[in-house]
């Protein structure tokens, strides 16, 4: 009976910020939730994200309403949407479907329901390590899925373990098994393959005819510049189901899919703007793929949120708001890479030996620093700073009044 229903732990992430909230020390940081910060340790809203504010309020259109938007969601916003991802110049050529979801999740969540019922694959693949939702996603969406993990990262020198992830692809994978790709700013690891290494991906995923799913929840994060953010995407696209289509006797993969959210680069969290677009080749019709996607969405959801998905279009289609946005972007990826500079300095500084060079070389908005769970504890008891026990910290909450505290209390913990 229902009394007997076990009591499940609060995700680690959502209680890490519970804790952080309910404690009373002036000097406490946190550097748990992956959410950007300022310089003095407050929400920031886009200067952009603003002034659509103020264009869309009651004073200045009294008339606006707030009405459904049909299951698909806003075809403007999906089609900047899937703009966006892939280019103006790939996006318009490919054979393409597109849903609104609930942020990143939704699409990560619609997806896997989506492939688990129509792709039938035998096995998904996820990073190891990885955000720790993807597994919670597929196993609940997609439970006759058996999820695998490919490694992904070498704690001895803190380097990408790519020969192990394609050993493991090469060794386990069969035909239209899913394979889950950070498309940029690998959360936890902060760490992405290059160019070379992405192309020869594409060329295993040709040949084994494997399914790349996309999580793109950074894009604009890594580089700061939007186009080589999503480079990994368009080259997956463009190999795939490009311009040249497959000849009959080298059939490539059935599809791949992007899981997008509009969360971090627009600071837009809570309103949950996201989208998931389907590319299959050439020659596959789309429209089954659509209706089954409306269907599962119409069950979930209805129809998703309009106010976020009004805010992203109305920036993404005007040349001024697009314009400001790209700079609101860069500042928050410039602020956390300089962030990123100045902890390495003043914990190499205390502790004198040991490089903490991977600080500046992870991308994005996390560093894996490699600290043990002992040490994370204890950085949380002992001095109030407050990060994932695999050690993750989410480097927005460092700023230049605080550095010296966290260097001290790091260097504390490494020494002791
Ligand atoms: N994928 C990854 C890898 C993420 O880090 C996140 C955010 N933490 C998401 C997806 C989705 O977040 P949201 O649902 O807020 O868009």
């Amino acid at each position: 009976g229902l009394a007997d229903v076990p009591v499940l732990p609060l995700d680690e992430a959502f209680a890490l910020t519970a804790e952080f909230k309910a404690d009373g020390c002036a000097q406490k940081v946190s550097l748990g939730a992956g959410v950007y910060r300022d310089e003095q340790g407050d929400p920031w809203v886009l200067p952009s994200v603003k002034k659509v504010r103020q264009q869309i309020s009651l004073h200045q259109t009294p008339n606006l309403d707030h009405e459904y938007l049909p299951i698909q969601g806003s075809e403007p916003f999906l089609k900047l949407a899937r703009d966006l991802i892939l280019g103006e110049s790939l996006s318009p050529k490919g054979n393409l479907t597109s849903i609104q979801t609930i942020s990143g999740t939704g699409a990560n969540h619609v997806g896997a329901q989506f492939l688990a019922r129509h792709l039938h694959p035998k096995h998904v693949f996820i990073s190891d390590p990885t955000w720790s939702n993807h597994h919670l996603i597929w196993t609940i969406a997609a439970p006759n899925v058996t999820r695998k993990t490919y490694p992904y990262y070498n704690a001895a020198d803190r380097s990408l373990d790519f020969e192990g992830w394609v050993a493991t692809l090469e060794r386990e994978a069969v035909e239209n098994d899913v394979v889950v790709l950070h498309a940029c700013a690998h959360n936890p690891t902060g760490l992405d393959p290059t160019h070379a290494q992405w192309k020869f991906l594409a060329e295993l995923f040709r040949r084994k005819k494997l399914f790349a799913f996309f999580d793109s929840a950074y894009q604009g994060f890594a580089t700061g510049d939007l186009d080589l953010d999503a480079w990994a995407v368009r080259h997956f696209q463009e190999v795939l189901f490009g311009l040249e289509e497959c000849p009959d006797h080298e059939e490539g993969p059935s599809g791949l899919c992007i899981a997008q959210s509009f969360a971090k680069n627009f600071g837009l969290y809570g309103e949950r703007v996201g989208a998931f677009h389907l590319s299959l080749p050439p020659s596959t019709p789309t429209s089954g793929a659509y209706s089954q996607l409306l269907q599962l969405t119409r069950a979930e959801i209805s129809n998703p949120p309009l106010f976020g998905a009004r805010i992203v279009t109305t920036v993404l289609s005007n040349l001024e708001l697009r314009s400001q946005w790209e700079q609101d972007l860069l500042e928050m990826a410039s602020r956390v890479r300089n962030v990123r500079g100045l902890l390495r300095k003043e914990i190499e500084h205390r502790l004198g030996s040991g490089s903490w060079s991977h600080l500046e070389s992870q991308t994005g908005m996390f560093s894996y620093t490699g600290l043990s769970e002992a040490q994370v504890l204890r950085l949380k008891n002992m001095h109030h700073v407050y990060l994932m026990r695999n050690g993750r910290a989410s480097l927005s909450g460092v700023n230049e009044s605080n550095v010296k505290y966290i260097a001290e209390a790091v260097s504390e913990v490494v020494s002791n």
